[in-house]
C-alpha cells in the first residue's frame, strides 16, 4: 500500500502575505487526502533529516550558511521569492527527511510506493544556491541516497512541475547513474530546461512546452521522447518531482493541464516502474499555488499510486 508521509513542521514555514508558496497548500493536500477513498494509505510522520542526507547533493559551506541565517522572528530573504522564516528550517529538514523515509520504506519492500507531502519545495534548489521557494533539492537527495544505501545503479527523477528542476539538473549533469526528465512550460522561471541541455552523457531530458499547450501536447511529450528514454535508461528507482503547478487553475503558468492529465501520468510512471524498476516509486511534492486545482491533482496523483497495491 502507498504510504503517506507529512508533518506538521510543514505549516510553519511562513512567508510573505500573498506569497503563493504557503502553509494553506499543505491544509489543501490534506483535505484532498482526507477524503474516505484515501483511507488506506498508510500515514506516518515524516522523520527529520539529517546533514549527512542533505551533504550527498549540497555543499557543506552552503548548508551551513543557510542553517545560521534562519531568524529568530521575522523574515530573511535569501532574493524575491525566497525566504525564511524561524519555522523553516525544521520544515526543510522534515522535507529531507520525508524523502528518506519514503526512499527507505520503497527500497525495503516495506510499501510498493510512497508520497511525501511536505513543503516546501525542492527542485530549483542547486548544489549551493536557493531560489524559486526551495533550499534543500529532496528528490535529488533521494536519489543519491538510494545508490548510496541500497547500491542503485541507475536512478531516475521524473519531473512534471510546471517549472524546470533547474537544482535537479544541475546536480546531476555530468552524472550518468541519474537521469533527469522535465516537461515545463517555457518561457518560464527558471529559464533553465532547453531541449539541447542534455547532461555531460545524455541523461538530461528537457521536453519544454509553450504556454497554452495543454494535455494533449502534455502527454505526447511523454509518450515520444520521456517514456523512450527512460525505457532504455532502465532505472531501479523512479522518484517524481510531483508539482502540480501546470493545472489550468494555478496563478503562476498556463499549461492548462488537468487533473486527468497528472493521473494519466502517474500511470505512465507506474507501469514503466514495474517494468524496470520492481515498481518502485517515490513521489515528493514540488509546486501548485491553486488551492483548489492543487486538491484535484494530488486526488489524482495519488489515486494511481494507491492502484498498485501488490507487494514487490
Ligand atoms: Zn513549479
Amino acid at each position: 500500500m502507498t504510504l503517506l508521509l507529512s508533518h506538521q513542521a510543514s505549516l510553519d514555514h511562513l512567508t510573505p502575505p500573498g506569497h503563493p508558496e504557503r502553509p494553506d497548500r499543505i491544509r489543501a493536500v490534506a483535505k484532498a487526502l482526507g477524503d474516505p477513498r484515501f483511507d488506506a494509505l498508510v500515514r506516518a510522520e515524516a522523520p527529520e533529516g539529517s546533514l549527512d542526507h542533505v551533504s550527498l547533493c549540497h555543499d557543506n559551506h552552503y548548508i551551513d550558511e543557510l542553517r545560521h541565517i534562519a531568524p529568530a522572528s521575522g523574515l530573511v530573504y535569501i532574493d524575491g521569492d525566497t525566504s525564511l522564516s524561524p519555522g523553516t528550517w525544521e520544515a526543510v529538514m522534515r522535507g529531507v527527511g520525508g524523502a528518506i523515509a519514503a526512499t527507505d520504506a520503497v527500497m525495503k519492500g516495506e510499501h510498493a510506493n510512497a508520497f511525501v507531502a511536505t513543503r516546501p519545495p525542492g527542485h530549483h534548489a542547486e548544489s549551493n544556491k536557493a531560489m524559486g521557494f526551495c533550499f534543500f533539492d529532496q528528490v535529488a537527495i533521494a536519489a543519491r541516497y538510494a545508490q548510496r544505501t541500497y547500491g542503485i545503479g541507475r536512478a531516475a527523477v521524473v519531473d512534471f512541475d510546471v517549472h524546470h528542476g533547474n537544482g535537479t539538473q544541475e546536480i546531476f549533469w555530468a552524472d550518468k547513474s541519474v537521469m533527469y526528465c522535465s516537461t515545463h512550460q517555457m518561457p518560464l522561471f527558471p529559464g533553465t530546461g532547453a531541449t539541447q541541455e542534455r547532461g555531460e552523457h545524455d541523461t538530461v531530458v528537457n521536453a519544454p512546452l509553450r504556454d497554452g499547450d495543454g494535455g494533449a501536447k502534455f502527454r505526447a511529450a511523454f509518450d515520444n521522447l520521456i517514456l523512450p528514454q527512460l525505457q532504455k535508461f532502465s532505472p531501479e528507482l523512479i522518484i517524481i518531482s510531483a508539482g502540480f503547478d501546470a493545472h489550468r487553475r494555478d496563478p503562476l503558468a498556463s499549461l492548462e493541464l488537468d487533473a486527468a492529465d497528472f493521473g494519466w501520468v502517474t500511470r505512465k510512471l507506474l507501469d514503466l516502474a514495474d517494468q524496470t524498476a520492481g515498481g518502485r516509486v517515490v513521489s515528493v511534492l514540488e509546486g501548485g499555488y491553486d488551492l483548489q486545482g492543487l486538491q484535484e491533482s494530488v486526488a489524482a496523483h495519488v489515486t494511481e499510486l494507491m492502484g498498485k497495491q501488490a507487494p514487490i
